[in-house]
């Protein structure tokens, strides 16, 4: 049980939850039986991270950032205020900066201390985010790092590392894809994963169906 996930192969995959899962029951129902916690509270709080905050949130405000100049010119300037403004709101929300790739810079989140992450839009961390590989190597050597998610940049694209405070959280703006002309907002937003938003990835082209992660065409 020591080994939960903080190997490199482990950054493609979410499949290792089960064991965590497993414990997370067992604490529960210990803290249940002793009167410590009501599970219907804890209920709310899972409901509302999986559910309700969550990278769905992060996927519209790129892609209205796409759509919407002045939107984007909003997030450049006041992106606490500007996400805000789509009801995204909460606890460790409440200092947001947006950061947007080009193709001359591709910016990357960490946190290095912990694990601060956006809630509001992103939801949960994933278990790779607090891991100590990650939160280290990722500053030392980011491309190699980024390699390893399978994302290779140009070489002339400079990477950029923005580590998380509790005082100020990062969403990453992922450039939009070619060939998405035509398409609507919500369309759009599902070309938004998590990941591109945290920057080990970037946004899925329009061919590649966002549930595969963009394993295959
Ligand atoms: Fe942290």
């Amino acid at each position: 049980m020591s080994d939960h996930g903080h190997d490199h192969d482990d950054h493609k995959h979410d499949n290792h939850f089960e064991p965590i899962e497993a414990r997370v029951r067992a604490l529960e129902t210990i803290l249940t039986e002793k009167g410590l916690i009501d599970p219907a509270a804890i209920d709310v709080i899972v409901d509302t991270y999986q559910n309700k905050v969550g990278p769905r949130n992060g996927a519209a405000v790129v892609a209205k950032a796409w759509t919407e100049p002045d939107y984007a010119a909003w997030l450049v300037n006041d992106a606490t205020a500007a996400i805000e403004s789509l009801d995204f709101m909460g606890r460790q929300g409440e200092h947001m900066r947006a950061v947007f790739n080009t193709p001359e810079v591709h910016n990357v989140v960490v946190c290095t201390l912990c694990s601060c992450y956006p809630w509001p839009v992103l939801g949960l961390p994933p278990v790779w985010y607090k891991s100590p590989p990650y939160r280290s190597r990722v500053v030392a050597e980011p491309r190699a790092v980024l390699s390893e998610f399978g994302l290779e940049l140009p070489a002339e694209t400079a990477i950029k590392v923005w580590d998380s405070t509790a005082e100020l959280r990062y969403l990453v703006i992922p450039m939009r894809p070619a060939g998405t002309d035509g398409m609507s907002v919500e369309e759009l937003a599902k070309l938004v994963s998590r990941d591109s938003m945290i920057g080990t990835a970037e946004a899925s082209g329009p061919a590649v169906s966002a549930a595969s992660g963009g394993a295959s065409k």
